[in-house]
């Protein structure tokens, strides 16, 4: 059968039903276990009462009315992510592509309000992944994504992790505007930034008048174990792009800023018609009481803790499968010797295990940050098992 949509994804031959928790159904009855979460998004499970209510009772309300009114869910929102970061102002988004957007843009304004107009320049680092946008694919700057669109856009530069004199000539440029980095890198292959590198670039960047622009849209919202990734770190960025877990699976993001960062945007310079609507608001505060209860969090510190220990033994069983482990959290990356791609097939089709493919041939797991210790014995047994598939494929091929 053709189909009409774009082909632009390479889609696991899947058809989904429906989800509770951690499970997923699909469309021919097999039950599958979960740990692709919509690619970190529905960190709470597949439908959470909680959640649910959210939006049953949002929905009988009010949907949408766009920015020209006032919103309360919106400042009720921003208030709780500006109590519990270092941000004073949130602009609301619907996906997280147009939260680096906003996030590119309050940049460079703050040094056009700043009376430097002449700072535009904007860094991004190897391996990074913004979102599909002219402004998220120029920053990332991979050229898979940028190839065949058209020119690079003036003032987007990428330097390389370690290359310490790099980093430093970059950020000590007069044209410079901002670096814009994932504290842990998702797409990337589960790479975390160290975080003493982390405090070296905020000192940099200070000494130098360079904004710091962090995409947490993956790594943020609990996912390591911290509300923030860049908490680990003692540090904070000047503005942050969130997104994937705020709406728990809804789509909702949001750029937060310093108000020293945010000085640019004033009336009139930004907008979006759907961003923070009512509906969005809703279910993104339910989700944020959710995932920023104390139990939520050290629960991620304890599953994480377990599938790490679980997953290096299974390293030490299995070094003709697995080369490395890592990650930050739930955000959790295993590098194969084979082929990423093949591995999650047979992890799916044969375990029935759901993994997210990533750069450097990992395969990337992000359960639920609720997810229960009885199901994370689950999944390491499912991926043992998909490990000795894989060794006795590599052995017959
Ligand atoms: C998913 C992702 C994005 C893009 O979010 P969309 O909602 O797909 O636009 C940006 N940055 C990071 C780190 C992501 O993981």
């Amino acid at each position: 059968m053709s189909s009409h949509l774009m082909g632009v994804y390479n889609r696991a031959p899947l058809a989904v039903d429906h989800g509770k928790g951690p499970r997923l159904y699909a469309t021919d009855g097999t039950v599958y276990l979960d740990c692709v979460s919509g690619i970190s998004t529905n960190a709470l499970g597949h439908a959470h009462p909680r959640l649910v209510q959210a939006v049953k009772d949002q929905a009988e309300k009010l949907w949408h009315v766009s920015n020209i009114f006032q919103i309360p869910g919106q400042e009720e929102l921003a208030d709780r992510l500006c109590a519990d970061s270092f941000a004073d102002a949130v602009f609301f988004t619907n996906s997280g592509s147009e939260a680096v957007e906003c996030a590119l843009k309050t940049a460079r304004k703050y040094h056009h309000a700043n009376g430097q107009p002449e700072r535009i320049e904007i860094y991004g680092f190897d391996g990074s992944f913004h979102g599909r946008t002219y402004g998220a694919i120029n920053a990332a700057g991979n050229p898979n994504y940028v190839e065949g669109f058209g020119p690079r856009l003036p003032g987007y530069s990428q330097l390389t992790f370690g290359d310490h004199d790099a980093i430093k000539a970059a950020i000590a440029r007069p044209d410079t505007a901002a670096i814009i980095l994932e504290p842990v890198q998702g797409e990337g292959g589960a790479r975390s930034v160290p975080e003493v590198c982390l405090r070296g670039l905020r000192e940099l960047c200070d000494e130098h008048g360079v904004l710091i622009i962090f995409d947490e849209v993956q790594c943020g919202m609990g996912r390591t174990g911290k509300l923030w990734a860049h908490e680990w770190a003692g540090m904070a960025p000047d503005i942050m792009a969130i997104a994937k877990a705020l709406g728990g699976g809804f789509p909702v993001g949001a750029c937060l800023a310093s108000d020293k960062a945010a000085k640019g945007m004033t009336v009139g310079v930004h907008g979006s018609t759907f961003g923070g609507n009512p509906l969005a608001m809703a279910v993104g505060l339910a989700a944020y009481d959710e995932i920023t209860k104390p139990e939520t969090l050290e629960n991620v510190r304890e599953i994480a803790g377990y599938l790490k220990q679980q997953l290096a033994g299974l390293q030490e069983r299995f070094p003709d499968v697995i080369e490395d482990v890592r990650g930050k959290g739930l955000l959790i990356g295993v590098k194969l010797k084979p082929n990423n791609r093949e591995f999650m097939g047979w992890a799916r089709d044969e375990n029935q295990l759901l993994v997210a493919g990533g750069g450097d041939n990992c395969v990337r797991m992000l359960p639920p940050l609720n997810f229960t210790r009885e199901d994370a014995a689950d999944v390491i047994e499912r991926f043992e098992r998909t490990c000795e598939f894989a060794r006795g494929k590599m052995k017959a091929g």
